[in-house]
């Protein structure tokens, strides 16, 4: 925790008694309002499957809106019921039942970690916090917390985003929250506050107060079970209180400075308590981290064949930004390296031979920007139709490891990312994958241009 000499005693939790109300007030109030959800009402045989079922929904929740994690869970589970499962399907078969919710290289740990429990822990997932932590890959502390709490009962508390708006409001922690001074506060806090009997319904239940009641933009205090330890709450209070006292004709309402200059968790003097606010003054943002831009230029690649139209994919290198995804052939733009269709098609070669390229017709379609978490990238789209038939390009393309043809619906049912669905969108194509490519006919105009033209060109 912070340095107990630098900060108010307020930021913590003192009293046992406070500590015992606000443990019984919250599980009081989350068994009777918990949302029903399939983690939650999940049956396992042993503790081994429940710590399974528990780690599979706490990763799917990491950055995925419980909405559109509930289905996504249940299809799971369906088909990697247990630990073994999972370990045993190949990282193309997981990713493509991941598929939508990104972040993928979650769904990647996740697999890997699945296979050391079978291959090097006899199939018996850590039952511990700290071995989780320790033992698997892409288990961090939130993690181990949340399967050691809810699937072997161990007393040990949890931070994550709705854990920290929870407690800096209670707490009125006015630092920026992922500030390590604030971090370490939330984890000591967390330890201190959670329930010796029932860690793991404790946790659950912050979390769902910070989900459904303590909401980022309106919380709805006069619902809260734990109103009354509310810090950031009194303090709309003793405003408003003092705003119609006699004082206030004098001083424009304002509250006199509650905040201790000496302490590093308060509300920081340079930007202080703003009363239109109210709770919301908590938890405080830290810096935003610069975004990064990177241009691409992009194909989307395809032929007709029997009224179908095919798509050539490529997969992403093993490692780094949206490991081991499906993408259009894509290349890093360098605008030294001249013209844009001139450096695609010849990173196309490294796909499709000089006779499937002899003949093409180029389009350029509009721009695509798509942000990962500090990435922003731009692909200068391009739609590139070829004149081959399906036979040619059977022959031509047996590598189905790297590179392949897929149709539309194939296209939606692969490990792809959000960048990828706006890619095809941005080239004129219907997005659903519902509908099916044989009902879509295309009239294709524009300059037929060979290949050969284009490299004499330069
Ligand atoms: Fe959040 Fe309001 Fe409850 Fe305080 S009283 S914890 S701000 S919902």
């Amino acid at each position: 925790m912070a340095d107990a000499s630098a900060i108010c005693r307020s930021h913590s939790f003192e009293s046992d008694e406070e500590i015992d109300g606000i443990r019984k007030r919250l599980l009081t109030w989350y068994e009777a309002n918990k949302r029903d959800l399939p983690w939650r009402s999940r049956k396992a045989q042993s503790l081994n499957e429940k710590a399974y079922a528990v780690w599979v929904s706490e990763v799917m929740l990491q950055q995925t809106r419980v909405a559109a994690v509930i289905d996504k869970y249940k299809i799971w589970m369906k088909k990697f019921p247990a630990v073994e499962d999972l370990a045993k399907a190949s990282l193309d078969e997981v990713q493509e039942l991941w598929s939508g919710m990104g972040y993928y290289s979650r769904c990647k740990k996740l697999h890997e970690a699945a296979q050391k429990v079978v291959n090097d822990l006899n199939g018996i997932i850590p039952t511990s916090c700290e071995e989780l932590a320790k033992q698997l890959p892409g288990v961090g502390r939130y993690t181990a917390a949340a399967i050691a709490s809810i699937a072997f009962n161990e007393r040990v508390g949890i931070v994550d985003g709705n854990v920290i708006r929870v407690l800096s409001r209670l707490r009125r922690v006015g630092v920026a929250h992922n500030s390590k001074i604030a971090e370490n506060h939330f984890w000591f806090c967390s330890n201190k506050l959670v329930d010796e009997e029932c860690p793991g319904d404790f946790n659950q239940a912050l979390m769902e107060l910070g989900a459904t009641v303590c909401t980022p933009k309106s919380p709805a205090c006069s619902s809260c079970p734990v109103s009354s330890s509310c810090l950031a709450l009194k303090q709309v209070h003793e405003q408003r209180k003092f705003a119609s006292s006699k004082f206030s004709k004098t001083d424009n309402g304002s509250l006199p400075d509650i905040e201790s200059s000496g302490c590093s968790l308060c509300l920081p003097p340079t930007e202080p308590w703003d009363s239109d606010k109210g709770v919301t003054n908590f938890p405080r943002r830290g810096k935003k981290t610069a975004v990064k831009t990177e241009e691409f230029i992009s194909g989307v690649t395809s032929f007709r064949s029997n009224d179908i139209d095919y798509y050539l994919i490529v997969k992403r290198p093993s490692t780094g930004l949206l490991a081991g995804l499906w993408e259009f052939p894509t290349v890093p733009f360098l605008s030294s390296n001249g013209e844009k269709k001139i450096q695609l098609l010849g990173h196309l070669r490294k796909f499709l031979s000089e006779d499937e390229l002899s003949e093409v017709e180029i389009r350029e379609s509009k721009t695509v920007s798509h942000l990962f978490s500090h990435r922003r990238h731009i692909y200068h789209i391009h739609k590139i139709i070829l004149s081959i038939n399906h036979q040619t390009s059977q022959s031509l393309s047996k590598d189905l490891v790297h590179f392949k043809w897929v149709t539309e619906e194939e296209l939606f049912r692969l490990a792809i990312s959000a960048a990828v669905k706006k890619m095809f969108e941005a080239s004129g194509d219907i997005v659903s994958p519902n509908v099916g490519s044989k009902t879509r006919k295309r009239k294709l105009n524009g300059t037929q241009q060979s290949l050969e033209k284009f490299f004499k060109s330069k």
